[in-house]
This record gives structure tokens, sequence and C-alpha cells, in this order.
């Protein structure tokens, strides 16, 4: 089954005909209305475009409440939606704030800041 993530990386798609690259797996491209769509491995950095912070969370991340759920504008095209374990209110986060991908054994995209220890790679 196709999804986002997968051994560590983002999968995404992007457009042959008018090149757009999207997070958002479908059948035609969102811009042009094309079905030529190829997979197309997205960057794992980029930065926050929107956030809200969850209080009340699915089953899933119970123990992780209360969390950001965000947009995030990925450096090589794209924008995706997923969480930040890491913040807890908002003002741990504002927009345009660096992210980086972060593999989690938990459901959806994990991000944490770039400055976030751990970071170097
Ligand atoms: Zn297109």
């Amino acid at each position: 089954m196709k999804g986002y993530e997968e051994g560590g990386r983002l999968r995404g798609l992007r457009c042959r005909h008018c090149g757009l690259i999207t997070a958002t797996w479908g059948l035609a491209c969102s811009r042009c209305g094309s079905l030529e769509l190829e997979e197309h491995e997205l960057a794992l950095r980029g930065k926050v475009v929107a956030y809200t912070i969850l209080h009340v969370p699915g089953d899933e991340f119970l123990n992780d409440a209360p969390y950001a759920y965000v947009v995030v504008a990925l450096d090589g095209g794209g924008q995706i939606t997923g969480w930040m374990p890491t913040v807890k209110q908002e003002s741990d986060l504002e927009i345009g704030q660096r992210v980086r991908y972060s593999s989690s054994y938990k459901p959806g995209v994990q991000f944490v800041k770039e400055t976030d220890a751990g970071a170097g790679g």
C-alpha cells in the first residue's frame, strides 16, 4: 500500500505535465488535472506553515497529548501534514520554524525542530 512514509523516507508524487510536487496522494494532479503522476522522493526538511495544538488526540496518541499538528512546506516542494510530539503549547512553535522528519513507530509523519538534540544529519 502506498503512503507518505516508508523506510525513513517521505514519498510523494510529481506531475510529469506541470512539475507540481505534492505529498497528497491522488489520482490526478491538483494543479493541471493530468493523470501522469510519478512517485517522487520528498525532502526530509522544511518549515512550518501552519499548526495547531491538539489536546484531545486519537487513541494512538493519547500518551503524547498535547502535541502539535503541523503543515510543513518541504524544501523541495510539496506540503505535508504531520505532528510534533515535542511541541506542547502555542509558544513552543512559530510559523516558519525549520523542522526535519523523524521516523517513528507511531502512525503519521513525525517532525522535530531542526535544532532539537540529535540533529546533525
Ligand atoms: Zn500537473
